[in-house]
């Protein structure tokens, strides 16, 4: 597995799991943990869930699919805006914690900013790094300014990932928060990578590509957030088909003629566009 090294030389897999939407329906739950697991034999040992995911439900279900092998798992969570304060993050976190059945994430994310100062969520993030509850932190859905901003509270710059949307679809961050990040090593972290299955995989100029590859639309769409080295692609999949595809999606090597075909149908910007997010 192709690997990000993070500001504190920690390696991660370039290619992770996303969890949103799974542990819901107990009637797809056996897919979806056989799926996780999967992921996990074949190196997407990255696996990104959050507190509001199915209320809770997420993190139970990957706690479920890491019992027993916690330590191959670089284990990814977040804190709601809304328990964002210094004691509501830690209550948070230890929430969670329980949850996941084990005593420590390796990040934790503010999903995206709220009401609260970022200095108190900060504060609370380094307790939890004091407390062993977690080994980093980073932010969701910050563009340059909020970034900016966190730089100006008090280990702020300690910030090791920014988790924001990115995919052929949603490629504005490339003109200038993805500059930002890479210049100061937070690692990216694409979320919805494949555009959550949808139209996108069914852009003709996508197809024409992947078929160039013998690829299908969606590893092509990983292989476009997979292109900056600094970029983690997080994609969620239930079926053990659509794990086995997803993973061999890091091994694609795309060409000038396939990049200019994916810049024609999908423009990077030109300027500055407002952060866009799910
Ligand atoms: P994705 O772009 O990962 O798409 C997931 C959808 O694509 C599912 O319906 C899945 O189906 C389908 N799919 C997966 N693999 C394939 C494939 N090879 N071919 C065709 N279809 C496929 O969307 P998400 O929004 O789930 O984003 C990924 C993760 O990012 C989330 O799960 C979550 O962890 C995180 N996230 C974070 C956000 C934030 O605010 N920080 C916001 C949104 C997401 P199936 O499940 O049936 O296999």
């Amino acid at each position: 597995m192709r690997v990000v090294e993070l500001a504190d030389g920690t390696s991660v897999p370039a290619l992770g799991q996303g969890t949103w939407m799974m542990g819901e329906t107990s009637a797809r739950m056996n897919d979806e943990l056989a799926a996780l697991r999967l992921g996990l034999d074949l190196g997407m040992n990255l696996i990104d869930t959050a507190e509001i995911y199915g209320d809770g439900a997420s993190e139970e279900l990957v706690g479920e699919a890491i019992a027993g092998r916690r330590d191959e798992v670089f284990l990814v969570s977040k804190v709601a805006p809304s328990h964002a304060s210094r004691r509501g993050t830690i209550a948070a976190c230890e929430a969670s914690l329980e949850r996941l059945g084990t005593d420590r994430l390796d990040l934790y994310l503010l999903h995206w900013r709220g009401r609260f100062p970022l200095g108190e969520t900060v504060a609370a993030m380094e307790d939890l790094i004091d407390a062993g509850k977690i080994l980093r932190w980073g932010v969701s859905n910050f563009d340059v300014s909020d970034m900016d901003e966190l730089m100006e509270v008090e280990g702020g710059d300690r910030c090791a990932v920014n988790q924001i949307l990115l995919n052929l679809d949603h490629r504005g961050t490339e003109f200038d928060l993805l500059p930002w990040l890479e210049e100061r090593i937070v690692a990216t972290m694409a979320y919805s990578p494949i555009g959550q299955g949808g139209s996108l995989l069914r852009r003709p100029e996508l197809l024409e590509v992947a078929d160039r590859h013998d690829k299908t639309p969606a590893q092509i769409a990983l292989a476009f957030t997979l292109r900056r080295p600094g970029t983690i692609a997080i994609p969620k999949a239930s079926s053990l088909e659509h794990v086995r595809e997803n993973a061999e999606a890091i091994d694609i090597r795309l060409d000038a003629e396939d990049w200019a075909l994916l810049d024609e149908a999908f423009p990077p910007p030109e300027r500055k566009m407002p952060l866009a997010i799910i």
